[in-house]
């Protein structure tokens, strides 16, 4: 069976959701003491992407409201088996020709990465009545993953934000690139926060948001200022190798 480094197993099967959530906010409210935060700061969405919807019902159960998916086509497929009314968030990178699709599903959107992704967001919003909430994803790494805005050109697209009529900006999303060492990440979720406090500033806008910190390294992410975890492994376990909903490669 395969076990992490707490003796617990990661095997889908025999992975227990309410555990892993026990454990898990038992870390987020270390690091919220250590960081002089408030745990009702910090809210964990649970990113069952690969996962079907039993998985959903579990959580659900042990008392989450929060899920994300990286992927529309198979949030669809999900989102309607699902009982217990949580609340979808979009994390992944949103195609164009999906705004529309994605709009109906998702409330809240973590992964803005684009001025024309942002005027179709904005056009199709508009046309259907939708009022998303919109993060930011911004590439603070720079190198390897070629996700997310790079900040010298995020203005352009803060701009049209500021002067959109359907498009709500709440916050900043980043993805760390995967460091064996979680204190690596640590000046990756650091900046991100330094951005936010800049664009708060110049904008004159309140950004309540930081989208930051994942299984591996959600603990530095919360001292760091995160108040959105995007946890899939920690909390569900390995992901099966399988996709129970079949789709296609976005
Ligand atoms: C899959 C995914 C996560 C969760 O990853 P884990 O390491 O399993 O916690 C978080 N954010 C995004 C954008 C993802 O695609």
């Amino acid at each position: 069976m395969d076990t992490n480094e707490n003796g617990v197993s990661m095997d889908a099967e025999h992975f227990s959701v309410a555990e892993a959530l026990e454990r898990i906010q038992g870390a987020v409210a270390q690091a919220c003491a250590k960081a002089g935060r408030s745990v009702g700061e910090v809210t964990i969405i649970g990113v069952t992407k690969t996962h079907g919807p039993e998985v959903v019902r579990e959580a659900v159960e042990a008392g989450l409201r929060v899920f994300g998916e990286n992927k529309v086509q198979e949030a669809a497929a999900k989102i309607p088996g699902c009982v217990g009314g949580p609340e979808w968030h979009l994390i992944g990178h949103l195609q164009r020709n999906k705004v529309r699709h994605a709009l109906a599903l998702f409330p809240v959107i973590h992964s803005l990465d684009s001025l024309r992704l942002a005027e179709q967001m904005e056009r199709v919003a508009e046309e259907d009545g939708h009022r998303p909430r919109v993060l930011l994803e911004i590439n603070v790494s720079g190198e390897a993953s070629k996700d997310g805005l790079h900040p010298e050109r995020a203005p352009e697209v803060i701009d049209y934000l500021m002067a959109s009529r359907n498009l709500t900006w709440t916050g900043l999303m980043t993805l760390a690139p995967f460091c064996p060492d979680p204190e690596q990440a640590r000046p990756v979720f650091a900046r991100l926060r330094e951005l936010r406090d800049r664009w708060e500033r110049e904008y004159g806008v309140g950004l309540p948001d930081l989208s930051m910190g994942m299984s591996n390294d959600y603990p530095i992410a919360v001292e760091e200022g995160a108040t959105w975890l995007r946890l899939g492994t920690a909390l569900f376990g390995n992901r099966p190798k399988w996709r129970p909903m079949a789709v296609d490669e976005e």
